[in-house]
């Protein structure tokens, strides 16, 4: 670690860092600072090499600095930046995603997963004239206001805001609920948000009956289905979470692999609801660099190197990954759970299967994970700073960094 640069940081920027959990604050320690990254790995500043499962949380799914992504982005630098008129890759990026999620018409361009989700919330008012959100604990939807219940690690209280400076009547609308069980909804109800695959509390995946559920109880009563695909867009296969269940919300949202390394979002969805947005409709929402050239060059580069046959690959290495830890926890005599879902995994220090935020807090709060991120860290395999992240194995991960995770990993718990 570089304590230097790391006090620089911590003078100058709050907490030395530009978004909480890269501080470290639940595994201890100061953060590496990077320096450069190539494929599976990344350097510090020191030149210490990291196996890296954190990926940008997700958004690298080809691994760092693939050289088509690079040439891509390089490219389209040389055209210019931004030019806040419309482009052709913006047109080609939303056809892209049109085409591989069933169900899904039209697509707008955002920056961030924040800005998708809480776009989603306001088309979801705006189309259904109501004002109640309904969402789970221990999903997070980034950090606007309205969602900032429940959301996630930072959250515990029920239906209170969950950070300081919201305030109360941001949230009044906002019901939380627990993850796997279809709640009753009313007639105020304008719209469900969900994380159809939950990856922000470890990984959750949904119990069979529970996507279904939540679309028939919405269609019940009228109110919009969304589905925040932010992770698991393009991640879990080729169409996200929703093409692979089988489960069609109303509204996605999708950022991190979309953007291929760049700031770049998008909120989808059925015809008749994006209508309602401006300049076609009544609810408005704008960004200077939204559809931005570099991230749409990064983006489609990106999207064009995911088929079928590197899903398969991704989901063999994590679920190869999932056993050989398994193994390696079993014979350590160490209580450990490790859910795969496609080609995500989690990892819970537990002896039984967690199904919902209040599972996922008891396995969290025990300190072992901060114990075993810092062995690991101390052994060159970089995981996420946080127990309630999940790991990110990408296409640049081989069967050898798998397997020597794994010895690693023994080690670390030795
Ligand atoms: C990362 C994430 C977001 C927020 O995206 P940002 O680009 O960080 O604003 C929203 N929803 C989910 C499920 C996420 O994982």
């Amino acid at each position: 670690m570089n304590t230097d640069l790391w006090k620089r940081a911590c003078d100058v920027i709050p907490g030395g860092v530009n978004s909480p959990v890269r501080a470290f604050g639940s595994v201890g320690g100061a953060p590496y600072f990077v320096a450069r990254a190539e494929g599976a790995y990344v350097w510090d500043v020191e030149g210490r090499r990291y196996l890296d499962y954190v990926q940008s949380y997700g958004a690298s799914i080809l691994g760092h600095a693939h050289p088509q992504v690079v040439e891509a982005v390089r490219r389209a630098a040389a055209d210019g930046m931004t030019y806040g008129a419309p482009t052709e890759r913006e047109v080609l990026l939303a056809e892209t995603i049109r085409d591989r999620v069933e169900g899904c018409d039209m697509v707008r361009v955002v920056s961030t997963g924040t800005e998708a989700t809480m776009t989603a919330v306001r088309v979801a008012r705006g189309f259904t004239g109501r004002s109640r959100i309904v969402k789970f604990a221990g999903c997070y939807h980034g950090h606007s206001d309205a969602l900032l219940a429940a959301a996630g690690s930072g959250v515990a209280t029920l239906g209170l805001p969950g950070s300081a400076g919201v305030p109360a009547e941001a949230v009044a609308q906002t019901l939380v609920v627990p993850y796997n069980q279809v709640p009753v909804l009313g007639a105020d109800v304008a719209g469900v948000i969900v994380e159809p695959v939950a990856a922000n509390m470890g990984l959750v995946p949904p119990q069979p009956g529970f996507l279904e559920g939540l679309r028939a109880a919405c269609d019940a009563v009228g109110a919009l289905l969304v589905f925040d695909e932010v992770i698991t867009g393009f991640r879990v296969g080729p169409g996200g979470a929703s093409t692979m269940l089988g489960v069609r919300p109303d509204l996605w949202c999708f950022g991190k692999i979309i953007g291929g390394g760049l700031p770049l979002a998008a909120l989808a969805g059925r015809r008749d609801v994006m209508e309602v947005l401006a300049p076609l409709g009544p609810v408005y929402q704008a960004g200077t660099l939204s559809g931005n050239p570099l991230a749409t060059a990064a983006g489609l580069a990106v999207l064009r190197l995911l088929d079928d046959a590197t899903y398969t690959m991704l989901a063999g290495r994590a679920a190869e990954l999932a056993r050989l830890l398994a193994e390696v926890f079993a014979e350590a005599g160490v209580a450990a759970r490790i859910p795969v879902f496609g080609t995500l995994l989690g990892l819970f220090f537990a002896d039984s299967p967690v199904a919902d935020y209040e599972g996922a807090r008891a396995a969290c709060g025990n300190g072992a994970y901060a114990r075993f991120f810092r062995a690991m860290l101390e052994r060159g395999v970089a995981l996420a700073p946080g127990p309630y992240e999940v790991l990110f194995p990408s296409l640049a991960h081989t069967r050898d960094d798998i397997e020597r995770t794994a010895d690693l990993a023994r080690a670390a718990l030795a």
